[in-house]
């Protein structure tokens, strides 16, 4: 997210925060204004920006912590291990953008600091309100702009439960090159394509086992029969384009989900018919 756009959903939680009576927010509410005199304006801030990005990847951690008490002074235990794990995680991977909360935070809550560690605080207060404040679950994907919607209705109206619960499983990241459209938030977008496309000329399924979640550049891409989904490597499998070399970003299909075998046959099948009449036509 841009900086300007940040401070904007910063400004929206803070000011939701004041509206909002639990002990936790009138905490937030005096950290942000510094009425505590402990200067962490800028450690709640950080925590926040992490807060909301984290959430957004973890959902299951977002459930968890909207469970946890809003009327505490200890909102959130870090050690508890349905968020320890991928806390930590997280911090590894996001090192670099979040890099101003790593040298906020101690040791045991994926930072590197080794002295006070007074930014652990607001951060947990931040993460426990963000949860509250942030919309995710099944809302967590934002209705599409008009003119987009007349072009992908269709796909969008078919949309049934169990494919939010699959974007929302690859926290709405494309399943080839692991990106995602974010909307601001916490809102994403992805899109769900059916290997065996439904409806009247390829009569696939709408059944999970037959939808992968992609962005829309392999989504199009899906669409026409440009990809071999070939062997298994661990979890994920390696891909094919029919008209150019993939890099490793895109070469491969990240698989968490059982993906049918004969619904990738199916996907074989007709990149091959695809093949013979590009080179009947070559
Ligand atoms: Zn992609």
């Amino acid at each position: 997210m841009g900086r300007i756009a940040e401070n904007i959903e910063y400004k929206r939680f803070l000011d939701w925060c004041k509206k909002n009576k639990n002990d936790l927010a009138n905490r937030a509410s005096e950290i942000a204004e510094n009425r505590d005199n402990s200067n962490r304006t800028g450690h709640l801030y950080r925590g926040y920006l992490a807060a909301v990005h984290f959430l957004s990847e973890y959902p299951s951690v977002h459930e968890w912590l909207k469970k946890q008490r809003l009327s505490s002074r200890q909102p959130v235990n870090v050690n508890e291990m349905t968020f320890s794990k991928p806390w930590s995680e997280f911090m590894r991977r996001e090192s670099k953008k979040h890099a101003v909360l790593r040298n906020i935070l101690p040791k045991q809550y994926g930072g590197e600091t080794t002295s006070g560690g007074g930014g652990a605080y607001p951060f947990k207060v931040a993460l426990r309100l963000a949860a509250e404040f942030v919309p995710l679950s099944d809302e967590g994907e934002a209705s599409l702009p008009a003119k987009y919607r007349m072009v992908r209705k269709k796909e969008f109206d078919r949309d049934y439960p169990e494919v939010n619960r699959l974007k929302k499983r690859y926290g709405f990241r494309c399943q080839v090159c692991q990106n995602t459209i974010s909307l601001g938030g916490g809102k994403f977008y992805s899109e769900a394509h059916h290997l065996r496309p439904l409806g009247r000329q390829h009569k696939g399924p709408a059944d999970i086992a037959n939808v992968v979640i992609l962005c829309p550049q392999h989504h199009a891409e899906f669409d026409f029969f440009l990809f071999a989904i070939l062997d298994y490597k661990g979890k994920s499998r390696r891909l094919e384009h029919m008209l150019r070399d993939l890099g490793t970003h895109e070469n491969r299909l990240l698989t968490n989900h059982k993906i049918g075998p004969e619904f990738v046959d199916y996907v074989t099948e007709q990149y091959l018919t695809r093949y013979d009449r590009l080179e009947g036509e070559a």
